[in-house]
């Protein structure tokens, strides 16, 4: 039972709430907020905090009003719900958590504290270490829920883990690289390891409406390659944009946006064209991502243009769209393109002549 934390924010609301009451264990009784109760009985108190399952809720009987706790506390005080959400992400509550939905400023970035020259105070090993991986938590827990929900690979889960705090947690590698902790939220930390598994870059992915979704933090001056440690150089290597989408594919690999068109090399030898296969994700209208694809065209690698009859934007979604692991690698193998054949295999996935 981990509902003593709700107990406790039920507490730390009260202030807010008038004729506060305790009515019993998991009972408490107050003068709705939403409708302000009865204006005429300053003393009528109709709303509700009970137990249902293992959550708290909130109903009131005079508008009827219904909420989760979560969503009760959201209404009374950001502040409040941005330190209950983060608790809940902390302990493992056992219990549902509604998808946090309190507004974040965009961090601001210590620009001239990044790659080049970074100094890494502690080893990231070591600080990982103190992080829970995604295998270690209950299956209630709502970051393993997320990640589960999303179907990943379940051997892939014990190298994710669950930041409580991205910005305190980065700020111990690299020092007041978010010089403001306001904000602070829970993200899932994806590592990137170099050839001797060595964490050299991670990525946090938002749980919630947390823009942006994905922030990479570089520990070290070198190309953002996701899935270097268990890339296999002598076998046909795959190439995608997302680290989570990687890992559902053998021998994938993920490369950030702009480091796609590099040369790749791995443990010291460059990968030629014909070893790999660039993947994008299925977005012809996506002006950013059909840039890439006419310089990846040009530079001559292999890439699979994905048939007009996949309604699919991206692996993740295929999969969870019913696809098999199998099936997908069938369908990149039979739409890879190269050179002329991908020139005018993009002009119809783009729906243009040119
Ligand atoms: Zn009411």
């Amino acid at each position: 039972m981990q509902s003593y934390i709700d107990v406790k924010y039920v507490n730390l609301i009260s202030p807010y709430l008038q004729q506060f009451k305790k009515k019993g264990d998991f009972l408490w009784n107050f003068r709705c907020p939403y409708c302000g109760d009865s204006k005429k009985h300053r003393t009528k108190a109709r709303g509700f905090v009970f137990r249902k399952k293992n959550d708290l809720f909130y109903k009131c009987h005079n508008c009827g009003v219904g909420a989760t706790l979560g969503k009760l506390i959201e209404y009374l005080d950001l502040n409040t719900h941005k330190d209950y959400i983060m608790e809940r992400y902390k302990t493992g509550s056992d219990t549902i958590t509604p998808k946090p939905e309190f507004k974040f400023n965009a961090p601001v970035f210590n620009k001239n504290k990044s790659s080049k020259g970074t100094k890494v105070a502690r080893s990231p090993e070591s600080i990982v270490k103190e992080l829970k991986s995604i295998s270690e938590l209950p299956h209630e827990h709502p970051a393993r829920k997320l990640v589960e929900q999303r179907k990943l690979p379940q051997n892939s889960l014990k190298d994710l883990f669950l930041c409580p705090e991205f910005y305190k947690f980065t700020n111990k590698l690299i020092p007041n690289k978010f010089p403001s902790l306001d904000g602070d939220h829970p993200r899932l930390l994806i590592p990137f390891r170099d050839e001797e598994g060595e964490i050299f870059a991670y990525q946090g992915r938002s749980f919630g409406n947390e823009q942006p979704k994905y922030l990479t933090i570089k520990l070290q001056d070198r190309d953002k390659i996701f899935g270097i440690d268990r890339v296999k150089k002598k076998e046909h290597i795959y190439v995608v944009e997302g680290p989570l989408d990687s890992l559902f594919l053998d021998n994938c690999i993920a490369v950030g946006g702009a480091d796609f068109n590099r040369p790749l090399s791995i443990d010291g030898s460059l990968i030629s064209n014909e070893d790999l296969t660039v993947v994008f994700d299925n977005e012809p209208r996506n002006n950013e991502i059909c840039k890439l694809i006419k310089k990846t065209i040009k530079s001559e690698r292999k890439i699979c243009l994905w048939p007009e009859s996949m309604e699919y934007k991206d692996i993740n979604d295929m999969i969870l769209g019913g696809y098999t692991k199998e099936e997908i690698e069938e369908i990149i193998k039979e739409n890879t393109y190269q050179t002329a054949s991908a020139t005018v295999r993009f002009a119809t996935w783009r729906k243009i002549n040119d």
